[in-house]
């Protein structure tokens, strides 16, 4: 099977506050390379733990995870080497951008530091960085500027473009839109929309937002009580849902958002 990130039979286990909180139980997904895939399921359903253990930034307490044929299941056990390889493969889109960048530092040379990281002596360093940005539709000469200078919406853009400096496969995006305005919402659905048409970057959508999640994948899974309760393609887990927990899930979207994506308002990749 071609699958970029392969995750079987997933648990865990939270220690907290003297008691266990168990997060995941035995959960698979898989994510091809190249597609979008939607994570979706109220609050506390888990969705943001599984995120976290793909991207590297927790350990499952069961199961198995591999990433582009590396196991990826014990990251600490892993050389230095796999695990850059790995973070290489996988990059994280938060919900706050703001919280995201260091508000010291010019956009410009928060980029050249995410690029260094993998690439020491990376040349034409300006090129690359106006590219990046450009990539995500912002003008080269917010290289200059410091995040405080920036809208929301700008703000998750240059988070994206410091994702992409990596030349990453496939981005974990977690509520990546939550944060944003509704009109603003829109245009960067659409940035991760066209990145995996035009430049083949799959991603792993989380959302409790239904209506989000049929804009921007064409398989999605549903997520209750820490299991993956139905999947399969969007339009037919949300449009004739077999379990009775995304029936429910479904009831209490409203329906007047589910085409607000309006035509014409799509904002490329690669465009100004
Ligand atoms: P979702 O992203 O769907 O809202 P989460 O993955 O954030 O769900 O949370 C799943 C469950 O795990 C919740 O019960 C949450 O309280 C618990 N949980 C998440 N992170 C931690 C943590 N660091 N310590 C203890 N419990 C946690």
């Amino acid at each position: 099977e071609d699958k970029l990130i392969a995750v079987t039979e997933v648990g865990k286990i939270f220690h907290s506050g003297g008691r266990d909180v168990t997060a995941l139980q035995s959960v698979s997904i898989r994510v091809g390379d190249g597609e979008g895939v939607g994570l979706v399921g109220e609050s506390g359903s888990g969705k943001s733990t599984l995120g976290r253990i793909i991207a590297g930034l927790e350990l499952p307490s069961s199961g198995s995870i591999e990433i582009a044929g590396i196991d990826a299941s014990d990251w600490p056990k892993l050389s230095r080497r796999d695990q850059l390889a790995l973070r290489r493969q996988v990059q994280m889109i938060f919900q706050d951008p703001y919280s995201s960048l260091n508000p010291m530092r010019t956009i410009g040379s928060t980029l050249e530091e995410t690029i260094r990281v993998h690439e020491p002596s990376a040349k034409d360093m300006e090129r690359r960085i106006a590219e990046l940005l450009r990539s995500v539709g912002l003008d080269p000469e917010y290289a200059q500027r410091k995040p405080m200078a920036l809208s929301g919406g700008q703000h998750q853009r240059v988070a994206i473009a410091r994702a992409l400096a990596v030349r990453p496969r496939v981005l974990i995006c977690d509520e990546p839109v939550a944060a944003l305005d509704v009109s603003v919402q829109a245009q960067i659905l659409n940035l991760f929309s066209s990145l995996r048409d035009e430049r083949g970057i799959g991603y792993l959508f989380i959302t409790h937002d239904l209506s989000i999640v049929r804009q921007v994948v064409e398989r999605a899974y549903v997520m209750s009580k820490g299991r993956v309760v139905e999947s399969g393609p969007v339009d037919e887990v949300l449009g004739n849902p077999q379990d009775p927990y995304t029936v429910r899930l479904l009831q209490s979207v409203p329906n007047s958002s589910a085409e607000w994506l309006a035509p014409g308002s799509r904002a490329g990749a690669g465009e100004a």
